[in-house]
């Protein structure tokens, strides 16, 4: 297209954007760069404009529509395999659905296993009956005490498990459940049905396919089937880390912590400042910067005596992004709320704590955080009728994200997710429209934890 025709096609566009943006959308051509605003509906904002928000966009460009093979069916998808999807995904299928966990790696645990982020946090906190009191069970125990008996962890309170360790329960566990999956694939998309996400639509090596389902769980981490289905949230900024393993350590070192492997250590390196993990040109560089940083630190730490045999074993091959998008969802829990003993009548699950921190001016000791309930309305989006979410996106205030995402937790919302999601899908009903003390009696007779 010459520059006359380009600019009048821009011209178009902008004053077609102001009347009927429908109509808009089919007269750009396919392959045309259009400079402005990226087109939405007006009401479910789309992933371009997604990372419009994040990125400076210079225009957009329209893809060809083409027909997208619909290549399988399940009750339930669950996009990501991370702690959460995991937890998901088995518990769904041991309620008797048909499940399909999509994986952009080639691995289970995502952070837990891929980050390198060891230890099992937040399974413990103050409780009413005893000091120090255990939040977690279910699934997350199951993984703990699987761990722990086989010598693949150390330390019962807060499991600090070997990656490969943890990959191969996952695995096994997700093998033993029925779960069928898909690695190396990346949710890309959704179609809707009105309030309702008809397929997840996903990028593999043979192209884009779309998996149908009647309930979708959103274990991403990163928010993206709530987000794609255009479900209100909040962006987060966090600062990042990236963990490595390091071979060779003999002696004790303090900037190094133990894991099960003998001589094999483990350590995080990170900077205070934060980051916007959805802007993928910052991530990419603040990881460039981390990669460069830790290779030279343990040159440097090679010339010490005691330390000359140390190499680095492994920089995590995912990306420690904390936190992006957490849902708004029907009901966020609060720090005050996780900090009062607060009884929600649809608790579906509990977390413990993590770190010391100051509420109301006051300092709290990790023995003085209270155990805390999470409400099943945390899992659920305002508008999307069949999606769940769980894990480190699910809807919680800024002031508890520490525990919040925490191992445990993110096992805790997986669970109750998945199992919710087996009874939608059953029923044929919305996952807000369940009955929540039939679900919570499922989840204790998983063994989880739902009272003080
Ligand atoms: C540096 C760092 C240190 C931490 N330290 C600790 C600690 O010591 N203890 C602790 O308990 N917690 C810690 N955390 C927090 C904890 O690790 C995470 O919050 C938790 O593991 C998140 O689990 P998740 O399943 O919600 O998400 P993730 O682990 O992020 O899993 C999401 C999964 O979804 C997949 N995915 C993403 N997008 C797509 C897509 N489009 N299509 C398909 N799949 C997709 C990812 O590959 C991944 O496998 C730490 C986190 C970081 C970053």
């Amino acid at each position: 297209m010459d520059r006359r025709k380009f600019l009048k096609a821009s011209v178009l566009e902008a004053a077609g954007l102001a009347v009927a943006p429908a109509m808009l959308a089919q007269e750009v051509r396919a392959g045309v760069i259009v400079p402005g605003e990226v087109y939405t509906d007006g009401k479910r904002a789309n992933v371009s404009a997604d990372v419009d928000k994040h990125l400076k966009v210079s225009g957009y460009v329209k893809e060809p529509s083409h027909r997208i093979p619909v290549v399988a069916e399940a009750d339930v998808v669950v996009a990501g395999g991370g702690a959460a999807g995991v937890a998901a995904a088995v518990c769904a299928a041991r309620q008797g659905a048909s499940v399909i966990l999509v994986e952009k790696a080639n691995f289970l645990g995502g952070l837990w296993t891929g980050g390198l982020v060891l230890p099992v946090l937040a399974t413990h906190g103050k409780g009413k009956v005893a000091a120090w009191d255990k939040a977690t069970g279910g699934f997350c125990s199951e993984m703990c005490d699987t761990l722990l008996a086989n010598g693949w962890a150390t330390n019962p309170l807060n499991p600090l498990a070997e990656p490969e360790a943890a990959k191969y329960l996952l695995e096994k566990t997700l093998a033993d459940a029925g779960v069928r999956i898909l690695y190396n694939s990346t949710v890309a998309g959704v179609v809707m049905s009105g309030n309702r996400i008809d397929c997840v639509l996903v990028d593999c090596n043979t192209g884009r396919i779309a998996l149908r389902c009647k309930v979708a769980v959103d274990a991403t981490g990163d928010g993206l089937l709530f987000s794609f289905a255009g479900d209100p949230y909040e962006a987060r900024r966090y600062h990042m880390s990236t963990s490595y393993r390091l071979a060779g350590v003999s002696s004790d070192a303090s900037f190094c912590m133990r894991t099960p492997v003998p001589q094999m250590r483990y350590s995080t390196y990170g900077t205070r400042e934060a980051v916007d993990g959805l802007d993928i040109f910052a991530v990419s560089q603040t990881q460039r910067e981390h990669r460069l940083a830790v290779w030279e630190k343990i040159e440097q730490k090679k010339k010490e005596p005691g330390f000359e045999d140390i190499f680095l074993m492994e920089l995590a091959p995912v990306t420690g992004v904390r936190v992006t998008r957490v849902l708004e969802s029907l009901h966020n829990v609060t720090l005050e709320e996780s900090m009062e003993w607060t009884e929600f009548d649809d608790v579906v699950g509990m977390s413990g704590m993590c770190d010391p921190f100051t509420y109301k001016g006051r300092r709290i000791e990790k023995k003085d955080r209270p155990i805390w309930q999470i409400p099943y309305r945390s899992l659920l989006p305002r508008e999307t009728r069949n999606l769940l979410v769980a894990g480190r996106c699910f809807g919680y205030d800024q002031g508890i994200t520490w525990d919040a995402r925490e191992i445990s937790t993110c096992m805790v919302t997986g669970q109750a997710a998945g199992t919710a999601a087996a009874m939608a899908a059953a029923s044929g009903c919305a996952a807000s429209e369940i009955d929540v003390s039939y679900l919570q009696g499922r989840l204790r007779a998983a063994s989880v934890r739902l009272e003080f």
